[in-house]
């Protein structure tokens, strides 16, 4: 129950209307309980009237009007307790909706902070549970709990208020169940609580499901896994389904218990209440409204079930929001000292990874230096560190020892939009937008000129591709772009990248979908366009890598070689050795080729 405060700063800003809301309830309901005060007064006068008629000191069109008072007062309360019931329901209801408005851009922001940690911890299909559904439930709670309780609590309140007035003795013995009332339903809602989270956490796990299946729905079709993958659904539907049953069963009982013990109170007011009419203590108009009172005070009785499972509910979803919002993002923003522009110059010193759950460095004591407007080659094996040095520039991950200095300041000291802005990285497996061509790669500024799109498309060898489809830049792509093959994918991610310009630019193996050709094409290119401006890349082909002012080689998370093109041939180490195997194979299709239109020749 702590963790339903949590929400109140979210409420906060909606005091006042809140307030009025609640004391409208409060109108309504006093409006609810003056019924009954009238149809006793009716019924006395009934009764009074009959004794009357009886002597005939009285006549017809007296007796009616007697009775028209108490029906005209019954027809203004009804009427009152509708209208301020309605504005206060709208009232309450707005705040529930502008409270988990707030929550749910606090969520948004907190996930764009977040690093790769959280997104390990975390599945997407979880995430989007917690955003949707979670958020329901606290709204509930906000717009609908509060409010139940407020007028289930003024309800019985303002019933018992006028029990009293009318009988304390019968009022008492009406109240003697309650304690049995209050055990039954804390009990439950302890169960209900740890259920309905479990329900919840049942709802991530098939939404997670979900979400990664249609993800990977290409490769579950290719490998005809369709069968085990409907079996494995069916699983955890099953799981979900068994929760909820659960559940259900537990609120039910306490749903099903509580008019049970409601049903004792009237028991108790027709033996006890017709007792006490026949030895005159109370008149037949009092033992009728307090009927009716004691509807008053059992509805709340009756729907202490539904009730406590809102709470709950809401209470489990809302724990499960802050969960989210209390993981601190690993990657901590310093505060806003804007820097001057980068001029592209960096060092690395002593620089160490170690990811958390792996107890080998991926990177040690790694150390070089470069000049603004040097483009670096970075070779090596698959797991030799390449990725995570390069993550470490856009922080994207922070130094386990060791530092990065850019301009001679050190990585973490620049605010980090400023950092990203200024350091570009271009993934392998780039990830598009399900938006047009051009506001792809102009995803960082959407007013750019047409010209300055073409011109880093250009550079991106994209132009053909582009104009090969009817509607050019404005081609919408599929989600993730999967109308776009890979080659084209990276490119107009090296496009994206390429239109900003950015003093350093970091390309991880981003050419690994595309052509030998193309790429030497690109890059041939790409020292023009970025002529004085930093660029680091990743390629796994020395045809590439040659073209940079300098190489650097890792393996097992070391340089093991750094020099120019020509220095790390002449070293005859992993780079020489590469570049032999490489002609060879790139001589056997050459001359592969030349033997196919040999043959075409002769074919003539
Ligand atoms: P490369 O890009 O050269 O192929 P990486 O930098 O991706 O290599 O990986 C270097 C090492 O770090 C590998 O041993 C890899 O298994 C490990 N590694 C990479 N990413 C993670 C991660 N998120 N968590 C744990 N280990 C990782
Ligand atoms: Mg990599």
């Amino acid at each position: 129950m702590k963790v339903l405060l949590r929400l109140v700063p979210y409420v906060q800003s909606h005091v006042l209307a809140f307030s009025f809301g609640i004391f409208g309830l409060l109108i309504a309901r006093i409006f609810e309980a003056m019924i009954p005060m009238y149809v006793k007064m009716g019924i006395d006068n009934i009764a009074e009237g009959k004794t009357q008629l009886a002597s005939n000191s009285l006549q017809y069109a007296d007796v009616q009007s007697t009775l028209s008072y108490p029906a005209i007062a019954i027809v203004f309360c009804v009427i009152g307790q509708m209208v301020v019931t309605i504005i206060s329901r709208i009232l309450i209801r707005r705040i529930g909706i502008y409270a988990s408005f707030d929550l749910r851009n606090r969520i948004y922001q907190h996930l764009q902070l977040q690093g790769s940690g959280f997104f390990s911890q975390y599945s997407i299909g979880d995430l989007m549970a917690r955003a949707i559904n979670d958020i329901a439930l606290v709204r509930q709670v906000i717009a609908g709990s509060i409010r139940m309780t407020m007028v289930l609590i003024f309800t019985a309140s303002v019933g018992l208020i006028f029990m009293f007035s009318l009988s304390v003795k019968l009022s008492l013995a009406v109240l003697l169940p309650m304690p049995i009332i209050s055990f039954v339903a804390y009990h439950f809602s302890k169960r209900i609580y740890q259920q309905s989270y479990r329900v919840q956490q049942g709802f991530s796990d098939l939404s997670t499901f979900v979400q990664e299946n249609l993800n990977g729905i290409r490769t579950v079709q290719a490998m005809a896994q369709e069968h085990q993958e409907v079996n494995r659904f069916a699983n955890v539907n099953q799981d979900y389904a068994n929760y909820n049953l659960v559940l259900f069963t537990t609120t039910s009982l306490l749903s099903a218990l509580m008019p049970i013990l409601a049903a004792s109170g009237t028991l108790i007011i027709i033996g006890y209440g017709s007792f006490l009419v026949s030895s005159g203590e109370i008149t037949l108009g009092t033992f009728v409204a307090f009927f009716t009172y004691l509807g008053l005070l059992l509805w709340p009785v009756r729907e202490v079930g539904p009730l406590v499972t809102q709470w709950q509910r809401g209470a489990s979803g809302t724990a499960r929001l802050f969960e989210i919002l209390d993981f601190r993002p690993e990657i901590q923003n310093t505060p806003d000292t804007a820097f001057p522009d980068l001029t592209g110059k960096i060092k690395v010193k002593h620089l160490y990874y170690q990811y958390e759950n792996k107890n080998k460095y991926a990177l040690a004591d790694i150390n070089f230096e470069v000049v603004p407007g040097e483009t670096i080659a970075i070779l090596g094996r698959v797991g030799s560190g390449k990725s995570t040095l390069l993550r470490l520039f856009v922080r994207l991950l922070d130094p386990s020892s060791g530092n990065i200095y850019l301009d001679g300041h050190q990585i973490d000291g620049f605010p980090l939009p400023q950092l990203r802005e200024q350091v570009c990285l271009v993934l392998q497996d780039p990830f598009l937008f399900a938006d047009s061509l051009g506001d792809n790669i102009a995803y960082d500024k959407p007013d750019r000129e047409i010209e300055e799109i073409w011109e880093s498309a250009d550079a991106a060898a994209l132009r053909e591709t582009i104009e090969n489809f009817p509607e050019g830049l404005e081609t919408i792509l599929g989600e993730r772009g999967v109308t776009l093959s890979g080659g084209q994918k990276q490119r107009t991610a090296l496009a994206r990248g390429l239109i900003r310009m950015s003093p350093l630019l970091i390309l991880d193996d981003c050419f690994s979908a595309v052509d030998t050709e193309t790429e030497e094409h690109i890059l041939s290119g790409l020292k023009k366009v970025r002529q004085g401006l930093t660029t680091m890349l990743v390629s796994h082909r020395v045809s590439t890598a040659r073209h940079a002012d300098r190489i650097i080689v890792l393996e097992e998370g070391r340089i093991i070689e750094l020099g120019t093109h020509e220095e790390l041939l002449d070293q005859g180490g992993f780079y020489a050795d590469l570049e032999k195997a490489q002609t060879q194979s790139r001589n056997t299709r050459i001359a592969a080729i030349r033997a196919k239109e040999t043959l075409a020749v002769l074919d003539e």
